[in-house]
């Protein structure tokens, strides 16, 4: 089966893990801070907190702007459940923007007549999460812009789009948000095995995202409420929780992102091939905006054809072992939301565009042999 995604592990990514192995530390040391100055250079970030998943810096980021009971968190449908549930972890309530048809983005439009209609009801959100999707970045200056007006903080789900950039800066930079997060899952652009990262150019937010990481415990001097009993003294002053990341994983994502630039370049190369080798044929291949450079986590077709059901070609292509797969049964359609009340035709471009979505398959070590097997057997079934 050629998978949809899948990570490349060298010679080097071995050794680094193994040196830590080999060390006095395996969870959370040297390694961490070492990794995370690297991402936060790579991206242009003055600040980085590493943690257990993209998920937990997800809830990290929401905690750290002030996200809590009472207040509302919107992001984008298509999406990977993480993206939402993150604000249900702060006691907030969540809530979608429809996507964009061409990027398959949280579309600026809707946000801005969603956020008009809100201001009138008073329900304005406290945190907006756009989600890069695939790869490619949101509109992150006409967000931002509606971020000044309405007075909402931004966190970018960044967790498929490492190595991106948005109007010629790398994405992370945080230029026109208050935190961005990376997630490092094997299946992402670099991976940590699990692991996440928020970047930011806010002390206080790094500075609390990092107490919280870890119980809320501080060993910090100067931030001892107390008198200091001796020097194993440390103080809880939050509620924290154990998100920390290992050596282990650090060693390992900071050998990865030294192989990032050559992951993206790889890429791109197969998805300009794609476009280029699946035009004749009834699909959507992605459509990509002249402000970004996408990492190209995900290379998604929509079928576009009456002939053809999405349901039919998928298995079509499992069948002949291509391991495709679809992102994102719409959030809101999830069980869970549903009993929150969220039903189908809540977010029509989002399930217009589910319907037809099929995620073909897309990672560095694709060969051109396995590439021309999936084009040649779309070829057979689409035509
Ligand atoms: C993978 C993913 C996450 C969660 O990442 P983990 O590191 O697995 O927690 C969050 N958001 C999006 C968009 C993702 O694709």
């Amino acid at each position: 089966m050629i998978p949809y995604g899948k990570q490349d592990i060298n010679q080097a990514d071995i050794d680094a893990v193994i040196n830590v192995l080999k060390s006095d530390w395996l969870t959370q040391g040297p390694m961490v801070p070492h990794f995370e100055q690297a991402v936060a250079g790579h991206v242009g970030a003055e600040y980085a907190v590493a943690v257990n998943s993209a998920t937990s810096a997800l809830h990290l980021a929401c905690l750290a702007l002030g996200l809590g009971p009472g207040d509302w968190l919107w992001t984008s449908p298509n999406s990977f459940v993480a993206s939402a549930n993150c604000g249900l972890y702060c006691g907030a309530q969540v809530d979608f923007v429809d996507i964009d048809s061409q990027t398959y983005n949280m579309c600026v439009a809707a946000l801005e007549m969603k956020l008009a209609a809100a201001e009138r009801l008073g329900k304005l959100p406290k945190i907006v999460i756009p989600v890069h999707f695939a790869g490619q970045s949101c509109d992150m200056e006409a967000i931002h812009r509606l971020a000044q007006k309405y007075g909402f903080k931004v966190i970018e789900d960044a967790s498929h789009a490492i190595g991106g950039r948005y109007q010629d800066v790398a994405i992370g930079q945080c230029q026109y948000s208050d935190i961005t997060i990376f997630s490092f899952h094997p299946v992402k652009l670099i991976t940590s095995g699990e692991g996440g990262m928020a970047v930011t150019n806010q002390a206080h937010l790094a500075e609390k995202m990092q107490l919280l990481r870890s119980h809320g415990i501080t060993r910090d001097l100067q931030l001892m409420q107390n008198k200091i009993e001796g020097s194993w003294y440390y103080e809880q002053r939050e509620l924290g929780f154990n998100y920390r990341m290992t050596d282990i994983q650090a060693a390992l994502g900071h050998s990865q992102l030294g192989r990032l630039d050559e992951f993206v370049y790889r890429r791109q190369q197969l998805a300009e091939i794609y476009t280029q080798q699946l035009k004749e044929l009834p699909l959507i291949c992605p459509y990509q905006s002249s402000k970004t450079s996408s990492a190209f986590h995900l290379y998604v077709i929509q079928i576009d054809s009456p002939k053809h059901e999405r349901k039919a070609v998928f298995e079509f292509l499992r069948q002949a072992e291509i391991g495709v797969n679809v992102h994102y049964i719409p959030i809101h359609w999830q069980p869970y939301y549903h009993a929150m009340g969220y039903r189908q035709g809540d977010f029509p471009k989002v399930e217009a565009y589910y319907r037809r979505a099929i995620s073909i398959p897309m990672y560095p070590i694709l060969t051109e042999f396995e590439q021309l097997k999936v084009i040649n057997t779309l070829k057979e079934v689409l035509t």
